[in-house]
């Protein structure tokens, strides 16, 4: 026989053993397997009468002519339900519910018959095939069957490209795939014409990339998973979406609850401050000396839970700017010094002179770690003294190391201790520390901002002798000057009495809180410095004031019921008709959340002063804002 049929034989080995795999171990009952299977078995039998027509032709002499024209119509017409049961998959893997129709599939299903038809009437006609002396030629029908297959390889196609969002890329590839595969096995069959029938091995090679492709359970539980990730994604939306709210809620809550505890620890703080200043016996001022102290442990405790909850909810947020090493560690030895001073403890402060003079990063971050650890050392010290020791090892020309160690003679820490000191809310060696007052807070912030900042801490410790806690972070080297040798300022003996900063009996300014006792506190606090302090209990009486008075500057309260702080600014901003308009208006508000600074003053307020008021912040402010010319210092 002149014709190779391995290829075919091949084929046919191949369809078979992917109907079995799709009936036995794949069948999962869905639409697309059994419309998989059916596209099968019609390339099964159309294969089987490829083969078999070979043979009946080759062998013409021997067999029947009618035979030939039965297997030969027979062959043509389950060809073309091949290609259109391929369309009919594609259909299926977008639209797997059976109950809807296309008018597509009406459209496809009359072609099919017709072919069907066709083929039958044409029997035993040249439209078929003849014979004649060259041997056996093809009818026109012949060319229809590759027409129809090419017109629903073609249909499949444009079906997958106008839903082409129903169809994942692995259902693309995979029909894109098969007809081209088909498409190739058909040109490449005509180009070596009646030789190798390699036409529906190609087929078999598409079936099987779409059988394992598409619809194997791995691949089925693919699309499974892909399904439900696409799903869950919708849930996890809205579960971030649920929780953003509960975080701000939160937030909500905790500057809310900041505000109602600053609001009478301001009254108490202030009232406090105005008994120390104007008594002269010496119990009372101590008595007034215990409850600043206890309002301050208050206040850092307030503090620590705010900037707790804030670092929890991913919202603390650095903000870089210039700053000089020395004022740093000016500030954290003031506050210090004073502390171990009235401990009887020792405070020193030891640096590396070659320290770069200015440097770029979180100085009000890097102040707090600071002022966390030193205030550990003193609380969990009592004889002996505490040293902050500062270093700085180059990284490159504009950046260093900065590299503080906080040291002290305290109660140490057990070893087995210190993998737990930076857990949140963990107290530990609760027999010695049951006096000293703490939330187990400090550390876990102080850990967080470190490693915000990109650095590092670590703390050795030996009980019953001291611990060392060493902070690493990097900075940015501004300018060439060094630090040299810090000095920290001399001794102070004894507590100041109260000075005021500066003296403006000429100075007129507005305070307007919806509190009494706060504007009562403000004004005993301003006493010395003798200015001509007003007071609106509300935003409503601030407006009517300004328009009879000119005022060196104005603070405004934020939480006011009606007309609160802010709309009170926004009217006094937009209102040209009174002599107020270039007046400083300053927020003096309990509102202390992180990032409420910034707030106020991007909204338009010049600045912001939190509550509890310390009176040397306040003057200090003032000075700033008071027209020169009125201050007497
Ligand atoms: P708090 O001091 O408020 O309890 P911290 O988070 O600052 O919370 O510290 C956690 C624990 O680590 C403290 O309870 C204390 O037992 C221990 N600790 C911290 N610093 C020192 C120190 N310098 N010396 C000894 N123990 C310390």
């Amino acid at each position: 026989m002149k014709y190779d049929l391995h290829f075919s034989i091949a084929g046919l080995i191949v369809f078979l053993l992917l109907y079995i795999v799709l009936c036995v171990i794949y069948n999962n009952g869905q639409n697309t397997v059994r419309r998989l299977r059916e596209l099968l078995i019609c390339l099964f039998l159309a294969d089987l009468l490829d083969i078999v027509t070979a043979y009946t032709i080759a062998y013409r002499a021997d067999v029947p002519l009618w035979v030939n024209y039965a297997l030969n119509s027979l062959f043509f017409f389950l060809e073309a339900v091949s290609s259109g049961a391929f369309a009919r998959y594609v259909r299926f893997v977008y639209e797997p519910k059976k109950g809807r129709r296309f008018v597509t599939d009406y459209i496809n299903l009359v072609i099919v018959f017709a072919f069907g038809i066709l083929c039958a009437t044409s029997f035993l006609t040249h439209a078929i095939f003849y014979f004649d002396d060259k041997g056996y030629h093809r009818g026109p029908i012949f060319d229809l069957t590759f027409g129809i297959g090419l017109y629903f390889l073609v249909f499949a196609l444009v079906r997958m490209l106008q839903r082409h969002r129903s169809f994942s890329r692995r259902q693309k590839a995979s029909i894109v795939a098969f007809v081209l595969i088909a498409i190739a096995g058909c040109v490449v069959q005509f180009v070596i014409p009646y030789k190798i029938f390699v036409m529906y091995f190609a087929f078999s090679i598409a079936a099987v990339i779409t059988v394992f492709g598409l619809e194997t359970p791995d691949s089925f539980k693919l699309q499974i998973a892909l399904n439900d990730l696409e799903k869950s994604q919708t849930e996890l939306q809205k579960a971030v979406e649920r929780a953003e709210s509960a975080d701000r809620a939160k937030s909500d809550f905790l500057a809310h609850m900041s505000h109602e505890i600053r609001t009478p620890i301001n009254a108490v703080l202030g009232m406090n401050e105005l008994i120390n200043r104007e008594s002269t016996q010496p119990e009372i001022r101590a008595y007034s000396a215990d409850i600043a102290d206890a309002g301050q442990s208050l206040l850092s405790l307030i503090n620590d839970i705010l900037d707790f909850s804030k670092i929890e909810a991913g919202r603390m947020e650095l903000a870089p700017s210039e700053y000089e090493v020395k004022n740093l560690l000016r500030e954290v030895s003031n506050i210090i010094r004073v502390r171990c001073e009235d401990k009887g403890l020792t405070f020193d402060i030891q640096n590396n002179p070659t320290i770069p003079a200015r440097l770029y990063g979180d100085d009000v971050r890097i102040r707090q770690i600071l002022i966390n650890l030193l205030n550990n050392a003193l609380k969990y010290t009592d004889k002996g003294g505490v040293t902050l020791l500062v270093e700085s090892k180059e990284i490159s020309e504009n950046q260093i190391e900065l590299v503080f160690s906080v040291k002290d003679t305290g109660i140490g820490i057990k070893e087995e201790d210190l993998k737990l000191l930076f857990e949140s809310f963990r107290r530990i060696d609760l027999e010695h520390n049951r006096k000293r007052e703490g939330t187990g807070l400090g550390l876990n912030i102080t850990k967080s901002l470190v490693e915000m900042m990109g650095g590092s801490i670590q703390v050795s410790s030996v009980y019953g002798e001291g611990s060392v806690f060493t902070v690493s972070i990097k900075q940015e080297v501004r300018g060439g000057e060094v630090l040299g040798v810090f000095k920290k300022e001399g001794t102070t003996t004894g507590k100041k009495k109260y000075e005021s900063l500066f003296t403006a009996p000429e100075a007129r300014i507005l305070v307007v809180d919806d509190v009494k006792m706060n504007l009562s506190v403000v004004k005993g606090l301003l006493k010395q410095t003798r200015m001509q302090v007003e007071t609106a209990l509300s935003g409503e009486e601030c407006l009517r004031m300004i328009q009879e008075t000119a005022y060196d500057i104005i603070f405004l309260d934020h939480m006011m019921p009606e007309m609160d702080g802010l709309e009170t600014m926004q009217r006094i901003k937009a209102d040209t008709g009174h002599c107020n308009q270039s007046t400083p208006v300053i927020m003096l508000t309990a509102n202390a959340i992180l990032g409420a600074k910034e707030e106020y003053l991007g909204i338009g307020f010049e600045d912001y002063l939190s509550k509890p008021i310390q009176w040397k912040e306040m003057e200090e402010l003032l000075m700033k804002y008071l027209p020169k010319e009125k201050q007497i210092s």
